[in-house]
């Protein structure tokens, strides 16, 4: 399934439940975010090493993909709302931040200060 077969499945999925009158930006950014937060849940609290093996257990591995897939979903859907060709802007994006951040220069600007 590509984006736009996964677009389309979320649109029919919100007309049928007639929650297309809740899919506006605001709403759909604010879902995002709380989705992100939800993941970030998971992760809280956890030593580096401790959340690198979240996923080793058949729960939280599912955990983990429940909140990546509810990110994503509202993602797109935000994107389709929007009119915004992810694909393309998820390219364009790629390139300017090949251009700030060029090879070789691999340290976080907020590790080696401003
Ligand atoms: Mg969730």
């Amino acid at each position: 399934m590509d984006i736009d077969d996964i677009q389309e499945n979320l649109r029919t999925f919100a007309r049928e439940r007639n929650w297309e009158r809740y899919h506006n930006p605001k709403n759909l950014a604010m879902a995002l975010s709380v989705e992100a937060s939800e993941l970030l849940e998971i992760f809280q609290w956890l030593s580096p090493a401790e959340s690198d093996s979240v996923v080793q257990s058949e729960r939280g591995r599912i955990e983990v993909e429940d909140e990546l897939a509810d990110i994503g979903i509202y993602l797109l859907r935000l994107a389709d709302v929007l009119g915004v060709e992810l694909e393309t802007a998820i390219e364009n994006k790629i390139e300017k931040n090949a251009t700030k951040y060029p090879p070789g220069d691999a340290t976080p600007r907020s590790v080696r200060g401003k």
